[in-house]
């Protein structure tokens, strides 16, 4: 996925695109899977010495939940920074690779089915999102 650097005006180019995951390079993991194509949103400006885009990815994943080990199905938004050195010889910077990386490292980051999900119990494991627990501290 690659930005010719004359095609960022002045006021900075807002992308808004679909991308397949595959496109990036980037698959299924055994903690996650893509389900769906990427929307890729956000302004890319030139700086003069770097092109800064700052970005939001959207997607439909399948992942387990870090605390409570459900396995849910969600849509996900991440937002993502990206700088490129350039210099007056840069034609075109190829923004899919660090849109895989960084994506790689939020999706590897704790996946919670809800900011809230109250995970399981110490003593008996049950799923506290589920049930009122009668075990005792
Ligand atoms: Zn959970
Ligand atoms: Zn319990």
């Amino acid at each position: 996925m690659f930005i010719k650097i004359n095609d960022i005006p002045s006021s900075g180019l807002f992308l808004n695109r679909t991308i397949n995951a595959g496109d990036i390079d980037l698959a299924d993991d055994q903690e996650y899977q893509i389900n769906s194509a990427l929307a890729v949103e956000g302004l890319v400006e030139n700086v003069g010495d770097e092109v800064i885009a700052n970005l939001i990815v959207k997607g439909n994943f399948t992942f387990t939940c870090g605390r409570c080990l459900e396995t849910v199905q969600q849509e996900r938004q991440e937002k993502l920074q990206l700088f490129f050195d350039i210099d007056k010889n840069t034609d075109s910077i190829n923004i899919g690779d660090d849109i895989r990386q960084e994506l790689i490292l939020c999706l590897s980051k704790f996946f919670l089915c809800d900011d809230g999900c109250k995970g399981l119990c110490g003593h008996c494991g049950g799923n506290m999102n589920k049930k009122e627990c009668t075990c005792k501290d």
